[in-house]
C-alpha cells in the first residue's frame, strides 16, 4: 500500500457514521461542520469496539459537536512544538533526543489530539528532499542519541518508506536508539502486516511505544500485531491519555495496564489532556488523576505504574505529575496512606525536589 493510503471502509464522514449508527440523523449538519474542520477515521476494528458512541472507545473516535468550541485555555499547538521546529518535520527540545515527523497520516483520529490541527488524511508526507534536510540536520548534530519517529503515525508508511528511513537513520553513527509511537497496532491492527513488522529491523536499539486508552482495545488481533513487533526485538511501551469517560477510574487504568502487561507491553506514561482546541470534554483535573494512580500503587503490580506526565505548555518539555510520597517535613506516607517518620538521613530538606 502506498505511504498513508488509509486502510478500506474506514468511517470518515457524517453519513457514513450515520450509517453506521453512531451518530443521529438529525446531528448531521452538525457533525459535518466538526468533520470540515478535524479529520474523522474510525478503523474497522476500532468500530467492532464500539457499542456505545459515548462509551470508552466511541467517545475517542466519534466526533461530537462540542469540538467546535474552544475554551478560552485551548491553544491550537498546545506543547509548542511549532516553535522548536528547526527543519520540517523535526521538533527539537531535549539535548540528546529529537522528533522526526515523516508523514501526518493517522489509522484514526483521536478526538482529544494534541496536534488535531496538524493531522489528517491529506497529510504532510515529507517529501525527498524534506527528509534529506531532516537527515542532514541530525547528521551534523552528534549529541542526539535517540530519534522518535511520530506523527500522525509512523507505521502508516509503507513498508518500503518506512525501511528507508530506518535505515538512513541506522547509518548514523551517533544515533543509540529508535523509537516509534504508534497507535496502528490497536486502531488498524491488519496493517501490521509481517513486512511492516521487517521493516523496523535495525542493529540500533528500536523501541516501540504504543498508545491505548482502553482495556478493550488490546483485542487478540492487536495482540498479535504487537507480538510480530516484539519478534522483531523491539520491546514495546505504552502510552495513554488520562481522559473523562474513557479511563478516569481505577478500574479503568487497572484494566488498561493489566491488559497491556499481559501482552508484554509496560507501561511508560500516563499523559495529562494537552489542552487542544475543543478537547475540554476529555479534561480530568490533575488532583484527580493523582489520587487515581495512588489508589494503584501497593494494589496492582509495579510493573503497571506508567509516569503521570505533564507536558508543560509552550514547549517547556515534560514533568511528572506524582503523585509523590515524601512529605517536607520528613515523614513518607506508605501506599494505604499511613505516615512514617524517615530516619534523619533520608528526611527530605525541602518540599520542591
Ligand atoms: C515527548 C517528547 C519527547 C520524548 O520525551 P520522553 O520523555 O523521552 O519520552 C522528545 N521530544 C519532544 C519534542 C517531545 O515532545
Ligand atoms: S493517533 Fe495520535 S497523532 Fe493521531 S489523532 Fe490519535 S492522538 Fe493524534
Amino acid at each position: 500500500m502506498p505511504d498513508g493510503t488509509p486502510s478500506p471502509s474506514l468511517l470518515r464522514d457524517a453519513d457514513a457514521l450515520i450509517a453506521a449508527g453512531l451518530i443521529a440523523p438529525d446531528a448531521r449538519d452538525a457533525i459535518a461542520a466538526v468533520e470540515a474542520r478535524y479529520a474523522v477515521a474510525i478503523t474497522p476494528a476500532m468500530r467492532a469496539l464500539i457499542d456505545d458512541p459515548a462509551g470508552p472507545v466511541g467517545r475517542q473516535f466519534v466526533p461530537d459537536p462540542a469540538e467546535l468550541v474552544t475554551a478560552p485555555h485551548e491553544m491550537a499547538d498546545p506543547i509548542g512544538d511549532d516553535a522548536l521546529s528547526p527543519v520540517k518535520g523535526i521538533v527539537h527540545r531535549y539535548p540528546d533526543r529529537a522528533l522526526l515527523k515523516p508523514l501526518l497520516v493517522c489509522p484514526v483520529y483521536c478526538r482529544f489530539c494534541f496536534r488535531r490541527e496538524h493531522v489528517g488524511p491529506d497529510g504532510g508526507l515529507l517529501t525527498e528532499a524534506e527528509l534529506a534536510a531532516a537527515y542532514d540536520w541530525i547528521r551534523a548534530r552528534p549529541q542526539i542519541r535517540e530519534i522518535i519517529l511520530t506523527g500522525g503515525d509512523p507505521l502508516m508508511l509503507s513498508p518500503r518508506r518506512l525501511s528507508s528511513i530506518i535505515n538512513t537513520l541506522s547509518a548514523i553513527p551517533h544515533l543509540e536508539i529508535l523509537r516509534i509511537h504508534s497507535r496502528v497496532p490497536v486502531a488498524d491492527p491488519a496493517r501490521l502486516t509481517p513486512a511492516l513488522a521487517e521493516s523496523l529491523a535495525t542493529d540500533k536499539a528500536m523501541w516501540l511505544v504504543l498508545h491505548a486508552n482502553h482495556a478493550s482495545e488490546l483485542t487478540p488481533a492487536a495482540r498479535a500485531a504487537i507480538r510480530l513487533v516484539q519478534a522483531q526485538a523491539v520491546p514495546v511501551l505504552g502510552q495513554s491519555v488520562l481522559l473523562r469517560g474513557v479511563n478516569d477510574s481505577e478500574a479503568a487504568l487497572e484494566a488498561l495496564f493489566r491488559a497491556m502487561l499481559a501482552a508484554r507491553v509496560k507501561p511508560y506514561y500516563l499523559h495529562q489532556l494537552d489542552p487542544a482546541p475543543g478537547t475540554a470534554r476529555f479534561h480530568v483535573p490533575i488532583a484527580e488523576g493523582r489520587r487515581l494512580l495512588a489508589g494503584l500503587r501497593g494494589r496492582v503490580t509495579g510493573l503497571a505504574w506508567p509516569t503521570y506526565v505533564l507536558d508543560i505548555a509552550g514547549g517547556h518539555g515534560k514533568v511528572p505529575l506524582g503523585p509523590d510520597y515524601l512529605e517536607p517535613d520528613g515523614h513518607v506516607r506508605d501506599p494505604w496512606g499511613v505516615r512514617h517518620r524517615l530516619a534523619p538521613n533520608l528526611a527530605p530538606e525541602t518540599a520542591s525536589v
